[in-house]
């Protein structure tokens, strides 16, 4: 199997569209793929979704402290 975009030889694709097999460099150049900050703060937004609102925060904010 090759990337459809720069013919290089890929041992598994990190992006298919159509037919077509396309490299993990290729695909998000092309942005077949989200970059890999992308998608950390996507999961970040669903893992903030499901806060328990019952329960303190193990963390405290000290910036938001008053001095
Ligand atoms: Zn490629």
């Amino acid at each position: 199997m090759i990337c459809a975009n720069c013919n290089r030889p890929l041992k598994s694709p990190a992006a298919m569209l159509w037919r077509m097999a396309f490299g993990p460099t290729c695909a998000r150049k092309l942005s077949l793929l989200a970059p890999p900050a992308v998608r950390h703060a996507a999961w970040d937004v669903r893992s903030r979704e499901r806060r328990d609102t019952q329960t303190m925060d193990l963390f405290v904010d000290l910036a938001a402290e008053p001095k």
